[in-house]
């Protein structure tokens, strides 16, 4: 098991990396990956700039270390803005990374993952549309190696008032020709939609357009690390998946379930 999204003291997580990794060693996982937020507005809730360095220097310091129960991977989750892509990759080309997680937690101003309160205002389905959109968007830019936490506009319980069926097919569509990975980000269990992203209909369609797939927690403290992932794994294998995608050095290559 791989456990690709987690998030440290550097962004918005409760621990440090060596906490964190203790907890992945004791939950068995063969691969573990930090992938603190990087964003180029800097919010509070992503890697100061200042801190490139020591975090650079930290994640290498463990990949060094000897006898390792598991495999320790570099990865980062990375906002797609829109028009500012050469600036996200000027910025990723600081890192040493082995794999970079793209996700869309605004649209517009409005970061639509933590401001609950903007959705009484919005008109729901062009908030869809819109994140939509974007996802696909990113996903074309060629910056990111897995789409982080798919359909995590249903975070908060607002849906709209189609049928989203057509547009998880479009997406799936979209990323298969994109050439990307998705994760299945279980967090979304732990909050008001009560599912994992993305839902099990967009994940079908994810496998029919022949869409790999990696495993995240989004780990915020080290109790949610890898979980529900037994869960989440026999899932996989019910809809047809074999196989779970593994990043070194932003290779692709891919571990049996
Ligand atoms: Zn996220
Ligand atoms: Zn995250």
């Amino acid at each position: 098991m791989v456990d690709y999204h987690s998030h440290s003291i550097y962004s918005d997580g409760k621990n440090t990396y060596n906490e964190t990794l203790n907890q992945a060693i004791k939950k068995n996982l063969k691969e573990f990956g930090f992938s603190d937020h990087l964003c180029i507005y800097y919010p509070d809730w992503a890697i100061r700039k200042e801190n490139f360095p020591k975090l650079i220097s930290e994640i290498n310091e463990i990949k060094n270390r000897k006898n390792l129960s598991l495999e320790v991977k570099f990865g980062l989750e990375v906002d797609y803005i829109e028009d500012r892509e050469e600036e996200i990759q000027n910025c990723l080309d600081l890192f040493p990374l082995d794999y970079v997680i793209g996700s869309v937690h605004y649209v517009g101003n409005w970061n639509f993952d933590t401001k609950a309160n903007g959705y009484q205002s919005k008109d729901i389905d062009q908030f869809y549309a819109e994140y939509y959109r974007l996802i696909q968007k990113a996903a074309r830019s060629g910056l990111f190696d897995i789409m982080g936490h798919i359909d995590v506009a249903k975070k908060f319980n607002y849906f709209p008032g189609f049928d989203l069926n057509p547009i998880y097919e479009q997406t799936a569509k979209v990323f298969s020709e994109s050439d990307v990975v998705i994760e299945l980000n279980t967090s979304g269990k732990d909050r008001p939609c009560k599912e994992f992203y993305p839902s099990d209909r967009f994940l079908q369609h994810c496998y029919d357009h022949n869409v790999p797939v990696t495993l995240g927690s989004d780990a915020h403290h080290v109790n949610d690390v890898a979980r529900y992932f037994p869960e989440v794994l026999e899932k996989l294998k019910l809809i047809g998946y074999t196989q779970l995608a593994s990043f070194t050095k932003r290779e692709r290559k891919f571990l049996d379930i």
